[in-house]
């Protein structure tokens, strides 16, 4: 690419980061840094009224956590800023007034009430309804003393009287034209003097260099308004690409109803900001016809528009605890377990600074789950009996084993057995237990599930002897001793 590629992310901050802009985020990051080029953020924080620094904290958090950096934008700063659009009106007004000047824009006076009535009479007459264009033609020198005596007034962008069909070639979709007769002189600048989100966006794209407009097509209906504001403003135009939005299984948008839509919710949920970047990456756009699982290097390296697909792309949660699954496995001990520590210390399992003491012992705690868990959020639930100073028995595992007959001697002999294991190891504890059942003639089952239920309250939970081993003979025995006390009482 001969010139320097700028692209952008623009989230309007009124509401957290959602998946789908997370993609939109994640494709043009990976175009920026495949092109050695510039991320930009702009905050598009125009609405005043549910715009929040909050939602712009959690924005970028999110991102931050996703792993993606921008160039330039919030907290970064950069040559083109300000970053918030809120702090852009200098900008906004300069454009208006070349705008103005050069003849492409006008002030309408127009009151509400009457446009109320223009747009009942195009509905009863058909055809048309957009503006009627009564002010378009106000004399330039009447029109500028009306602004100047301080008449309400919108600016419109006045729409060539001879402009053809508005036609892009999207880098996604191809050539996409529109009919210009049905577009009106919409507005640019409203009463109050904020511009509206076609006017800003244009104005800071071009103010900002950016070269690629990558986004989702929920904003192509937008796009031959901006086309018209390009050529208002004799700006060069970027390259579009409208790529098609993330859909659920059910055909409809993805919304609150397929599950979570915050990327904080994920991350909350436990899911790997790796694994979340894989996933989301695939969501309409592909490496080839087979590759699933890459890495962010390889997301860079072999990121090009021409992959984007036409294709929505369809949410897909259990490929995504799939990949979440495979990302888990893949890490080392060391690394699980520095993403679990925040979660144990949260769940209350551990304080802070146990960490460090018991690094060993929690090493080996969390290689015991990592191959049966898909999120992160899975391993305190399944460790926790680990951790506490006393197991509760559910009442269905107290029910179905231990008041099964045998189950009492069984956990008295492996009581006996297990405080003669020394070194009190995996292996030699499995040996001992698996000895049990032949020595008092019960099934090697009700040994196994017994003892389980004893030490970890539960008929389901990590591997036994692995666990045994980590809890420690003394308090292992000391389990097994109160469960016995339980069924016997
Ligand atoms: N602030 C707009 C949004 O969040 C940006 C749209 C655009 O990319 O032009 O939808």
């Amino acid at each position: 690419m001969t010139q320097d590629v700028r692209v952008r992310f623009a989230p309007s901050p009124t509401g957290h980061l959602h998946i789908g802009g997370a993609r939109t985020a994640i494709y043009n990051w990976a175009f920026a840094r495949h092109h050695g080029g510039a991320f930009v953020l702009r905050i598009d924080d125009t609405d005043p009224e549910r715009s929040t620094t909050e939602n712009t904290q959690a924005i970028l958090r999110a991102l931050r956590w996703l792993g993606l950096d921008w160039d330039e934008g919030p907290e970064v700063g950069g040559d083109f800023g300000p970053y918030f659009q809120t702090q852009r009106s200098e900008s906004y007004a300069d454009a208006l007034e070349h705008l103005g000047s050069n003849g492409h824009a006008y002030p309408c006076f127009c009151t509400p009430e009457e446009l109320d009535a223009m747009r009942e009479v195009a509905r009863t007459r058909g055809g048309f309804s957009g503006y009627d264009r009564t002010c378009r033609d106000i004399p330039v020198e009447d029109a500028r003393s009306r602004v100047d005596a301080g008449e309400s007034h919108v600016w419109r962008v006045k729409v060539p009287a001879d402009r053809g069909d508005i036609v892009i070639e999207d880098a996604v979709r191809g050539r996409v034209s529109w009919p210009a007769d049905v577009m009106d002189d919409f507005i640019l600048v409203r009463t109050d003097g904020t511009p509206t989100y076609n006017f800003a966006t244009v104005v800071d794209d071009w103010k900002m260099g950016i070269t690629h407009i990558i986004r989702g097509d929920d904003h192509l209906s937008n796009t031959p308004r901006q086309i018209v504001v390009y050529e208002a403003l004799e700006a060069p135009q970027p390259v579009f690409a409208h790529m098609s939005l993330i859909f659920g299984a059910d055909g409809k948008r993805l919304s609150k109803r397929h599950g979570a839509t915050s990327v904080e919710a994920y991350r909350d949920e436990g899911y790997l900001p790796e694994a979340l970047l894989n996933y989301l990456s695939l969501l309409g756009w592909s490496i080839d016809d087979k590759t699933t699982l890459f890495d962010r290097e390889t997301l860079v390296r072999e990121f090009h528009i021409e992959r984007i697909s036409k294709n929505p792309g369809v949410w897909d949660p259990d490929k995504l605890d799939w990949m979440n699954g495979v990302y888990i496995r893949e890490m080392s001990a060391e690394q699980l377990l520095e993403r679990v520590t925040p979660l144990l210390e949260d769940a209350g399992l551990i304080s802070a600074g146990e960490a460090d003491e018991r690094r060993d012992w929690l090493l080996e705690m969390v290689s015991l789950v990592s191959e049966r868990i898909k999120r992160l959020d899975e391993v305190v639930p399944k460790v926790g009996f680990l951790f506490r100073s006393s197991v509760e028995i559910e009442e269905s595992a107290r029910v179905k084993v231990l008041e099964k007959e045998g189950a009492e001697a069984a956990l008295a002999k492996a009581k006996d057995v297990l405080a003669g294991v020394e070194p009190f190891e995996s292996g030699a504890i499995e040996d001992a237990l698996r000895a049990i059942p032949e020595r008092i003639n019960v099934k090697p089952k009700l040994v196994f599930q017994s003892v389980r239920v004893a030490v970890t309250g539960s008929m389901v939970s990590p591997p036994l002897f692995e666990s045994l081993a980590l809890l420690g003979k003394d308090e292992a025995v000391r389990r097994i001793g109160s469960a016995i006390a339980l069924t016997s009482g």
